[in-house]
């Protein structure tokens, strides 16, 4: 997984350096364009670092590479790409909020739970 993060990230922005035994990789900043690799991108799925970045420069820091696509304004093919490169442990969740729905029925229609003391609906209520 690491491999292939890398080499996402590497065609994604400029080469970056061969991570380190903590598996921090340094890459060029986009967002400061530091002349040196300046921003540091954990990439070791063992580390509690994983995915954090952090540029040394101008303090631009994030707490997963999808934040680090969002704010460097990536196109959505690659999120999609880097949710098949994570997997489903460290895929992006977008947060479930409920999908509010609001049903009515037809104004003519009245439902039967609700007593009425009208002669149709005594009907219905004989009928069934
Ligand atoms: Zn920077």
């Amino acid at each position: 997984m690491l491999l292939k993060l890398k080499k996402f990230l590497d065609d994604l922005y400029k080469p970056g350096d061969k991570p380190d035994s903590k598996g921090n990789a340094s890459y060029y900043c986009p967002f400061c364009n530091h002349h040196k690799k300046k921003l540091v991108i954990n990439l070791d799925p063992k580390n509690t670092n994983f995915q954090k970045y952090h540029c040394w420069v101008c303090n631009a820091k994030g707490g997963s590479i999808f934040s680090l696509l969002k704010r460097t304004n990536k196109n959505t093919f690659y999120f999609t790409e880097l949710k098949n490169i994570l997997g489903k442990k460290y895929g992006y969740t977008t947060t479930n909020k409920p999908i509010q729905t609001h049903l009515e029925l037809p104004k003519d229609i009245h439902p039967l739970h609700i007593s009425d003391n009208s002669p149709e609906y005594k009907a219905a209520r004989v009928y069934l």
